[in-house]
């Protein structure tokens, strides 16, 4: 790829005069003007005649010059509604010429016409009126360079949309990381959705940066604007004819409300007057996004080149904001506004209905397993915070704690795909990415934590846990708290009160015991009583004294180090300190789930056991850690790896694979790079102080509680009774989903909203989510339920 690395000519305004006297036999006054890699100057002549001296970037090929000549020549013979600068001769009768800079390099000079009339950047308001005629004039100039022609136009040129995959190579120049990956995100997208579609559309040579500095607008004889000409062809390229109206689009929506509606009328004019096909339509969102990519990494590579050239840097901000906008943007709806604007009806929905997939799953998928939401959603596609649903809509993800540094990031995409085209094998050979992921996430534990199984579910990482634990400790009983879930395979259904106490249950077995939830909001010991951890433990210890009654011995505690299903319970302080020191008197291992809540969720560390100042012998990892690839862990010290080592192999399929390791450590890579713990940690503290005011104004918020972005809202009908509120919970649930907000409900009397979304949700997010509930709150509708 070639970028433009050569510094702009450095021609005073002296030695224009200079020029436009020795080659063109004009006596002139001069002004400069802002370019990017060239120079550009105003002229005057002592008859008022205006014009524009142009000198190249020594990088600048002069066939380009030509053909970029030969385009302008070709429009205004061809179409007089298209305006361009006319390029004027020497009076050696050329329309290039070579000066010599002071470094002694060859420039290429040209003179041209000089357009009147405001550029498009300096018009406001931007009605529909004067963005249809934007569309209409680009249909125009590119019906008529259809037929245009030049070989110099085929070049290899960054700034040509079909190489936007190329600018992949140029990211890391973005220097913050947030930034970088929403550019890789889209640029993903382009891969994936526009590449492949390239090929079969129709080709044509475009001016290629019809972007609101280069357009000139003028009043009609109606008193309105129209846009009449364009300037600078120096992008010129042959390329997919739609690109042009992307590029045009990119530019026009920058500070735009709503930019898919400023778009609308651009569309709308364009394909009046040179229709756009489906294909055209279909690829257009991503197109735009593309060049939005393109202007702001080449941006960064050139600011990297040269730092203090501020004019680089102009188009930069709006557009990063433009960007964070498209991704709250679903692809679909995009797709069907174009259409619309082109009179095209909308295309049939892809992929099957929902209701022939409730259908489907109704006949061949348990009916154990639940949906979400009266009515089901169908969600297509995901980016980092957002969720887009078949229909168009955009959800805000409020409650993926899978998807941990945001759905489709693309730095764990591309490690995926990277890993998995080269091989996937099993643990029985030697690979580097096993062993040095392992390493890498032990080190983000304590000592002597040191030695990983991995597994492919949190469930199969408990499991192996209690195997760990029991063989280890050569007994079978286990203490966990009540209402925690801990997995789905038999042993682990035995371990879970959230199960065995819930519907199809059967109680607990005789060698589990169930302690109470350290729940200062219901329990027994409140969030007044500074003594309430260790009064809690109590009853561990108590549950150890029972198993000891039985003439039996503990194998393991498990608790999650911040309680998810029994509803978001934060464990109070020396709450784990007092009952790990119970455990391991009595010679039990105490095993920390978390599977939620681990890898930085809870901002202030990055493990939520941390909070307690405890070190687990166990620590069993799921959900976040493969930012949704199938991967999960379980870490412990020698000591215990060693007493598993008993002649039985473990072996894993699939734990541990090469692709898998690679998935883990690119979410570690995403973790530390972006910030996201304390990410988590500033937007928690936004979420959890516009909560509180909440349950100031709201009496149905009985408790706000959590850590980080780990947050639980307790709704109660009556703050001294506490009776629950499970009824208004759902409502609400339901109420944000149709806001475009999804969260879920948690806890043993259904009565908890829960908040735990990817790591990049940020304070505008928190912001909205807010409103909404605030809103729903104060709905009347709410008490009468
Ligand atoms: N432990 C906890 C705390 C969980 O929340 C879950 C899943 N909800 C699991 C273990 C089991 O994980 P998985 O669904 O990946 O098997």
């Amino acid at each position: 790829m070639s970028i433009v690395k050569s510094l702009p000519p450095r021609f005073s305004e002296k030695d224009v005069v200079r020029f436009a006297k020795e080659l063109y036999g004009r006596t002139v006054s001069v002004r400069c003007l802002v370019s990017d890699i060239g120079q550009n100057f105003h002229l005057t002549d002592e008859s008022g005649r205006e014009y524009i001296l142009k000198i190249a970037n020594p990088e600048e090929r002069e066939y380009m010059l030509e053909a970029q000549n030969l385009a302008v020549e070709y429009l205004a013979n061809h179409n007089r509604m298209v305006k361009c600068p006319r390029v004027l001769k020497t009076i050696a009768g050329k329309q290039i010429v070579k000066v010599t800079g002071k470094d002694n390099k060859k420039y290429l000079v040209r003179l041209l016409t000089y357009l009147h009339g405001k550029f498009l950047g300096d018009v406001r308001p931007h009605t529909p009126e004067l963005l249809h005629s934007l569309g209409t004039f680009l249909g125009d100039m590119d019906k008529t360079l259809e037929r245009f022609h030049h070989p110099a136009a085929n070049r290899y040129w960054h700034w040509d949309l079909k190489n936007a995959s190329d600018i992949n190579r140029y990211t890391n120049y973005i220097v913050n990381p947030r930034r970088r990956s929403l550019v890789e995100y889209f640029l993903l997208q382009f891969e994936t959705s526009v590449l492949a579609i390239l090929p079969r559309l129709r080709t044509s040579v475009i001016h290629n940066d019809a972007n609101e500095h280069n357009v000139l607008v003028k009043k009609s004889h109606t008193g309105g604007e129209n846009v009449v000409g364009i300037i600078d062809f120096g992008d010129m390229v042959h390329t997919c004819t739609v690109c042009e109206l992307a590029i045009a689009i990119a530019y026009i929506i920058f500070d735009k409300e709503d930019p898919l509606e400023a778009a609308v009328p651009i569309v709308q004019g364009y394909h009046e007057t040179f229709p756009l096909t489906e294909l055209d339509l279909e690829v257009l969102f991503y197109l735009i996004c593309a060049r939005l990519c393109t202007s702001v990494t080449l941006s960064a590579y050139q600011h990297n080149l040269r730092p203090d050239d501020n004019y680089l840097t102009i188009s930069e901000r709006p557009a990063w904001a433009l960007l964070e906008k498209l991704l709250e943007v679903n692809p679909e709806k995009a797709h069907h506004v174009f259409r619309h604007a082109c009179g095209m009806y909308s295309p049939k929905l892809q992929g099957m209905r929902r209701d022939k997939i409730l259908q489907a799953r109704e006949m061949h998928i348990g009916k154990s397993l639940s949906i979400s939401y009266q009515k089901p959603l169908k969600i297509i596609r995901g980016a980092m915070q957002y969720l887009y649903d078949e229909t168009g809509r955009t959800y805000l993800d409020c409650v993926n704690n899978v998807c941990h540094v945001g759905h489709c990031h693309p730095y764990v995409v591309r490690a995926a795909q990277k890993q998995i085209a080269v091989l996937n094998t099993n643990t029985r050979y030697l690979h580097d990415n096993l062993v040095l992921y392992a390493q890498r996430l032990t080190h983000t534990l304590p000592e002597p934590l040191r030695v990983c199984f991995f597994v492919n579910s949190g469930s199969e990482a408990n499991e192996l846990a209690l195997r760990l634990a029991r063989t280890h400790t050569k007994q079978k009983d286990c203490i966990v708290v009540d209402s925690g879930y801990h997995g789905n395979t038999s042993a682990l259904v035995e371990l879970s009160p959230y199960k065995f106490d819930g519907p199809g249950g059967t109680g607990a077995a005789s060698y589990i015991h169930k302690v109470m939830m350290p729940d200062e909001f219901r329990g027994p010991y409140k969030s007044d009583d500074q003594d309430a951890g260790r009064k809690y433990a109590k009853h561990v210890k108590e549950a150890i004294s029972k198993i000891h009654q039985k003439n039996k011995g503990l194998a393991a505690f498990f608790c999650e180090s911040i309680i998810s299903c029994g509803g978001q319970i934060e464990l109070p302080d020396n709450y784990l300190k007092s009952a790990y020191q119970y455990v391991r008197e009595a010679g039990g291992v105490c095993v920390a789930d978390e599977v939620q809540v681990g890898f930085g969720r809870i901002g202030s560390h990055f493990w939520g056991f941390e909070t307690q100042g405890v070190d687990p012998d166990i620590v069993t990892l799921g959900k976040p850690i493969g930012n949704g690839h199938p991967l999960a862990a379980v870490i412990t010290t020698p000591e215990i790896a060693e007493s598993f080592d008993n002649g039985m192999e473990y072996f894993n399929t699939f734990g541990g694979n090469p692709v898998s390791c690679a998935v883990g450590s690119a979410v570690l890579d995403v973790i530390e790079n972006e910030n996201l713990q304390a990410n988590a940690l500033k937007v928690g503290a936004h979420l959890l102080s516009g909560l509180e005011q909440l349950k100031g104004k709201h009496p149905l918020i009985g408790d706000v509680r959590g850590l980080g972005l780990f947050i639980g809202i307790e709704l109660v009908l009556n703050r001294e009774t506490l009776t629950p509120a499970a009824k208004q919970a759902s409502y609400i649930i339901e109420e944000m989903k149709e806001q475009g907000i999804l969260m879920s409900i948690d806890g043993p009397l259904h009565n908890v909203l829960k908040i735990k979304p990817p790591l990049v949700f940020t304070e505008e997010n928190v912001d909205l989510v807010i409103s909404s509930l605030d809103k729903i709150l104060g709905k009347e509708s709410l008490e009468s339920l």
